[in-house]
């Protein structure tokens, strides 16, 4: 190649932005001429890498854009400690078949069996195929939208939470949300369920006390949980908290989920008995 036509292909290059073809160019040549490739081969390789890097760079940016808390994978789940699910549904799940289906997952249990775990799992593999994902939990949401309200761009907060392909809602029912919070929460899920774009959610509660999720109106909890169930996965997980498995090991007395409820219950009882007027006033 004379020094204009170098001078031209690296303009077309530039002008297709294919940047990894150029940068690749002058090793892939040579080993093509040392090694006799046909054109198709060679043009093959050049277009293989440039294929590789942009999934690289896409990959790289749906993983900031996720806003994980940290990563975390399948492969690193164990599921003999998690009752209710096993290692064929992980592979299952690890196709991303779920997302192009539309279909939702629910991970509903007690703390620390790998709700988080698990559900942070899925979003990185949906990364890593490409595909916008976005972590929240369901308080952030809903606090977001509200500012949203205030400020005048719901719209554009709504759809920031619609467009991923999909969306990850942690801890649906940890903290109480105002009735407003979870109206626009509602909304974001008719939304995506309208577009049939999937969401995971990760609850303590549950379908029963969905009331008290959506701040105690039950017609929009019913309303909510008929698009989540319609198309979805629901898993029932259970098992002891696997943060304190260790410290259970190293012989420390730890009460169960359903023993400390208990006791709060009775707490409760107690300050109610204590708060009564007695008869002397
Ligand atoms: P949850 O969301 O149910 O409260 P997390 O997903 O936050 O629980 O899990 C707590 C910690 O224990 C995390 O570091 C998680 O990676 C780990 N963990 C929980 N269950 C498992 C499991 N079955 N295999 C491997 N790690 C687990
Ligand atoms: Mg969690």
């Amino acid at each position: 190649m004379n020094a204009l036509e170098t001078h031209q292909l690296a303009e077309a290059l530039e002008a297709l932005k294919l940047d990894t073809v150029a940068e690749a160019l002058p090793a892939t040549a040579q080993r093509a001429a040392a090694e006799n490739w046909a054109y198709p081969r060679f043009l093959a390789e050049l277009l293989a890498a440039e294929r590789a890097e942009r999934l690289r760079k896409r990959v790289a940016l749906n993983l900031k854009f996720a806003r994980f808390p940290h990563v975390k994978r399948l492969c690193d789940f164990d599921c003999a400690h998690t009752g209710g699910l096993d290692q064929r549904l992980l592979e299952e799940f690890a196709t991303g078949r779920y997302v192009e289906e539309g279909r939702n997952i629910l991970l509903l249990g007690p703390p620390g069996i790998g709700k988080t775990h698990i559900a942070i799992a899925l979003g990185v593999s949906v990364c890593e195929r490409g595909q916008r994902v976005h972590f929240t939990t369901a308080m952030d949401l809903s606090r977001r939208l509200l500012r949203g309200l205030e400020r005048n761009t719901l719209r554009r907060e709504i759809n920031f939470y619609t467009q991923p392909s999909l969306l990850i809602l942690d801890e649906l029912g940890y903290l109480p949300l105002d009735p407003t919070g979870a109206g626009l929460l509602f909304q974001v899920l008719c939304n995506r369920y309208e577009k049939a774009k999937p969401v995971v959610v990760t609850s303590n509660k549950s379908f029963g006390d969905w009331g008290q999720v959506f701040a105690g109106d039950a017609v929009m909890a019913a309303a909510a949980l008929d698009r989540l169930l319609h198309r979805s996965t629901v898993l029932n997980l259970s098992g002891e908290s696997y943060r304190l498995r260790d410290k259970r090991k190293a012989g420390v007395a730890l009460p169960s989920p359903a023993e400390l409820a208990k006791k709060a219950a009775s707490a409760e009882t107690e300050a109610d008995r204590a708060a009564e007027p007695t008869a002397d006033g």
